[in-house]
């Protein structure tokens, strides 16, 4: 049997219809397969791979963090150097609020952490999210998620939990003295790329502030420069009680966060103690490579640049079968008329050597999110790609 065959076989599948791209190696923004074929990584997995793949300085944090130590012991017990100076670095770039970090695995587990905080800090167990939004697929992240089709065949789900349009004033109604948290992508990722209304988003922070209901900004994919901000909060001035992070946290390795001022994270600790356990969350070798990922970021100009490369798309990616264009930063949501004519493209693009795909709850929109080092001309040429995928198409 060949592989892709035996992936077919033994590797548990999530859908009939897998990309199915066998790749061997990856390095700055390209994924090259069996053949030696080169592809212009178009989603960075997703919004993990902001600096690229296979970065030289993140390398070399892993091995020599692999050299040092591993696994050790559970999460919380040691002083763990790797934890220890990455949880100092985020929270010196946080506001102060947000000054305390407890590491997880993933983001769905992150997710999970901040609903368990929330309920214990205020008593409550109402939760308020959104349609169309995407916190993981665990069985509590899965009970917030804002699609039905996806949540239907799992129930019963977490009760309490209440899902409004993003953007709707309604919302703001149903937040009272009973719910113990809004949780909410700061700009929505799998919706197909939409910001929130400025004015919306405050008026959220206030209410959830007047009621002693907590706020959770999802930044698991939004997070890490790719909106142009380090942290796409900040460019609606707008703080939460709690934050999410995973995806690029890591660096391209597993690691997730959930992030709160101290005084509410002691709550985990007592009533009962180990309010909160996991075995491998915040891995010492992810904690290393998610910092020197991060430092890579810092240094370079990259999240600088990202105000130039949206300009780039926006500019470039005009054709009569482009029913919208919706971007945050290097990060774009390019809408067709269905899905067909959207698969239509995407299969053109992955031809012509860019790794493409699909919105989750809008199918009809092809996601851009590559790599933050991509400089402006290969982003022109990826355009200028897409542009002949989708004349290619015949759309
Ligand atoms: N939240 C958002 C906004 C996401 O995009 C995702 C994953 O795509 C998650 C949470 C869940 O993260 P993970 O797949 O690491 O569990």
């Amino acid at each position: 049997m060949n592989n892709r065959a035996l992936f077919l076989q033994h590797v548990a599948q999530t859908s009939d219809a897998p990309m199915g791209l066998e790749m061997v190696s990856a390095k700055g923004i390209y994924q090259y397969d069996v053949d030696g074929k080169a592809y212009v990584d178009l989603i960075s997995g997703f919004s993990v791979c902001n600096i690229g793949h296979g970065h030289p300085q993140v390398l070399a944090a892993i091995e020599k963090q692999i050299t040092a130590y591993m696994h050790l012991i559970v999460y919380g017990e040691f002083i763990q150097t790797p934890q220890v100076r990455y949880a100092k670095k985020l929270t010196d770039l946080l506001p102060d609020s947000l000054n305390c970090v407890y590491f997880t695995n993933s983001g769905a587990e992150a997710v999970e952490g901040a609903m368990k905080l929330a309920k214990r800090v205020t008593g409550r167990s109402k939760m308020i999210c959104f349609d169309n939004s995407y916190h993981g697929s665990t069985q509590g992240a899965l009970s917030l998620i804002g699609d039905e089709y996806f949540r239907q065949s799992f129930r019963p789900l977490l009760p309490g939990i209440y899902h409004h349009r993003f953007n709707d004033p309604v919302a703001l109604e149903a937040i009272d003295e009973d719910t113990a948290c809004v949780i909410m992508e700061t700009v929505q990722a799998e919706a197909g790329i939409i910001r929130p209304d400025p004015d919306w988003i405050t008026a959220i922070r206030e209410k959830c502030t007047r009621t002693g209901t907590l706020l959770i900004f999802d930044e698991i994919q939004a997070g890490f420069g790719r909106t142009g901000h380090l942290f796409a909060f900040e460019k609606y001035g707008t703080v939460p009680d709690i934050l999410l992070l995973a995806k690029a946290l890591g660096g391209g390795m597993p690691l997730g966060a959930f992030i709160a001022d101290k005084k509410l994270m002691r709550q985990l600790t007592y009533n009962p103690v180990l309010g909160h356990i996991t075995t491998f969350g915040g891995h010492p070798v992810s904690c290393a490579a998610g910092l020197a990922a991060l430092e890579v970021l810092l240094e370079g100009d990259y999240i600088a640049g990202v105000a130039a490369k949206e300009k780039v798309l926006k500019s470039k990616l005009r054709h009569p079968a482009i029913k919208k264009l919706r971007t945050a930063g290097l990060w774009a949501c390019l809408e067709f008329a269905d899905f067909e004519t959207n698969k239509k493209v995407i299969d053109q693009c992955i031809q012509a050597g860019l790794i493409a795909d699909w919105f989750l709850f809008n199918p009809a929109g092809l996601r851009i999110g590559p790599p933050l080092i991509i400089t402006e001309k290969q982003l022109e040429e990826v355009c200028d790609k897409i542009l002949l995928s989708i004349e290619k198409a015949g759309v």
